[in-house]
């Protein structure tokens, strides 16, 4: 299985930055490392930088979309849209997205199945908040996640699914969760996914972590079973840093 990196930019980065963090991945030879880069750019970017991601060998991805084909949806972008724009993969239901603008896992799915339909790729976003890890409730929160999302959805295989377990206490806080907590929600993510689609496609889907994923911490992340790669918030910003992080994880793609 090929180890999945993903940057996510957020609300930050220019054209300008853009493209010189492009060269930078160019130079670095990135497209021979044995990963799938994605780099999920603000929306405005995209055209801009599609071609010198091309270039460098590394995918374009948006960080949302709204479900809808066309009409009276003031804001909002959809898939033949971000197609037309140079992108392949793009983010549905990140916690930002679902704490900050109120999506809920109805629209989360809504998302997923416009996404697949019109040939993006997508990375689903599960995790726990804070005080549902405290509570208790870790599992119930991300199994309802994971269910509600992809439950008897058929275009959700392996090659055009990737799921991100983000506790969202470990979001943009410097706080991770352990290598080996993160490998055991995992590893329950997979077995809930075998439920579902059955041992075989559960195997060979990518379950990625996030959560201040950064240089020192991904080579113990990224070597433990059932974790096959990143989604990268604030260490994503500098090209050196996020380098680092693909290594990592191209490591473990070599055991
Ligand atoms: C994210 O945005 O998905 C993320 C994990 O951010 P950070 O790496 O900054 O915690």
């Amino acid at each position: 299985m090929r180890s999945f990196v993903g940057a996510n930019w957020k609300m930050n980065g220019s054209g300008v930055e853009g493209l010189a963090y492009l060269e930078r991945l160019k130079d670095s030879d990135v497209e021979s490392e044995p990963v799938d880069v994605v780099l999920f750019a603000p929306f405005t970017l995209l055209p801009v930088l599609a071609e010198d991601a091309r270039e460098a060998g590394i995918s374009l991805g948006a960080q949302d979309l709204y479900w809808q084909d066309r009409g009276a949806f003031t804001g909002e972008i959809s898939t033949s849209m971000l197609l037309e724009a140079g992108c392949s993969w793009v983010i549905v239901g990140h916690s930002e997205r679902r704490n900050l603008f109120g999506e809920d896992d109805e629209l989360v799915r809504l998302k997923l199945i416009a996404a697949l339909r019109a040939g993006l790729r997508a990375v689903l976003c599960v995790g726990e908040l804070l005080e549902e890890r405290e509570a208790g409730r870790t599992e119930e929160v991300v199994k309802g996640q994971v269910l509600r999302a992809l439950e008897g959805l058929e275009e959700a295989d392996p090659d055009r699914v990737v799921l991100a377990y983000e506790p969202v206490w470990a979001i943009g806080t410097g706080r991770n969760a352990t290598p080996d907590e993160a490998a055991r929600m995992h590893g329950l993510i997979r077995s809930w996914l075998s439920d579902m689609i059955g041992e075989m496609g559960a195997k060979d889907t990518r379950i990625i972590y996030g959560g201040s994923v950064n240089p020192e911490n991904a080579p113990d992340l990224m070597t433990r079973e059932g974790i096959d790669g990143a989604l990268v918030g604030g260490a994503s910003l500098g090209a050196s840093s996020f380098l680092q992080i693909i290594r990592s994880c191209c490591h473990h793609h070599e055991h």
